[in-house]
């Protein structure tokens, strides 16, 4: 049985449909990633896993037991753990009190045990577990995100553009971190722009585009995939192309370059 599936879900906004019958598993131990460009509709399908947002059709099982009508904070307990995109940590309060709250469905022994696996995780929030949280860098403070999440014990880790304006050299260590994190016996759902990055630590992936699945497969696969480079041609950062879509990419902005007019955003 699946860790998590989805069946054939939809989802929206009010009228405003975003996500058609999606069906996805996560096996245990696995780290799969949700790929897409801006607006494809990841950050939605987080929010409908953890409970933010209502499904309008569909099923979610977790361990073979429907949690679709679950508030989040019994999803929470139930072992779904959100980070969403853009971090939102408590910026005026210190790193413990942010982890405490990130405890608060626990009992204490799941509390202080979970703590001492943060520590191991983030030596660096351990020395600075009293400064306030709004004072770090966005590296630091993506990290404590994702250890808040961590102290509720989840079985499920959902991460929302985890590597989100950060700087590279923190980006690679929230990556390797997200490793570790399968090592733990966590599994992960990775929603990313950083396609590259994400499919090389991942085992699976699916591809979004405006709100559907339109391929998916084993993440070495996909890595290798000319179809993703096509995809992801204009997304994100040349670096982070294969060499075959950055060709592509740097093509078609020399094409740019030379009619300065197809660069123009469109008028009103
Ligand atoms: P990004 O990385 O930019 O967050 P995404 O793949 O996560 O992209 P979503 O945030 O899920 O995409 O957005 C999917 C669609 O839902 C977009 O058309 C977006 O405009 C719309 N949308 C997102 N949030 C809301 C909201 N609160 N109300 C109405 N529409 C929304």
């Amino acid at each position: 049985m699946a860790l998590l599936e989805l069946k054939n879900i939809c989802v929206g906004y009010g009228r405003h449909r975003v996500l058609e019958n999606i069906d996805l598993t996560l096996e245990r131990g696995e780290i799969v990633t949700l790929l897409g460009a801006n607006g494809a509709g990841k950050s939605t399908l987080a929010k409908a896993i953890s409970g933010l947002l209502r499904l309008e059709t569909g099923s979610i099982l977790l361990e073979g037991e429907a949690i679709e009508a679950l508030m989040p904070a019994e999803r929470l307990r139930r072992g779904i753990a959100h980070v969403p995109e853009g971090r939102q940590i408590f910026a005026g309060m210190t790193v413990a009190e942010n982890l405490e709250l990130g405890a608060y469905a626990s009992s204490e022994t799941d509390h202080a045990a979970q703590l001492e696996i943060v520590w191991t995780l983030f030596p660096v929030l351990r020395q600075r577990m009293k400064d306030i949280a709004g004072n770090f860098s966005g590296g630091q403070q993506q990290m404590l995100a994702i250890a808040r999440g961590l102290m509720s014990k989840p079985k499920i880790l959902v991460l929302d553009e985890p590597s989100l304006g950060i700087a590279p050299l923190l980006v690679a260590e929230i990556f390797h971190l997200i490793e570790r994190l399968r090592g733990q016996g966590i599994t992960v759902l990775l929603a990313e722009q950083n396609a590259r990055q994400a499919l090389s630590i991942a085992d699976r992936g699916y591809v979004f585009e405006n709100g559907r699945i339109t391929l998916e497969g084993r993440a070495a696969d996909l890595l290798n995939s000319q179809d993703i480079a096509v995809r992801y041609l204009g997304m994100g950062n040349a670096a982070d192309l294969s060499d075959s879509a950055s060709d592509a990419l740097a093509s078609r902005l020399r094409c740019v370059l030379n009619n300065p007019s197809m660069g123009a955003p469109d008028k009103a």
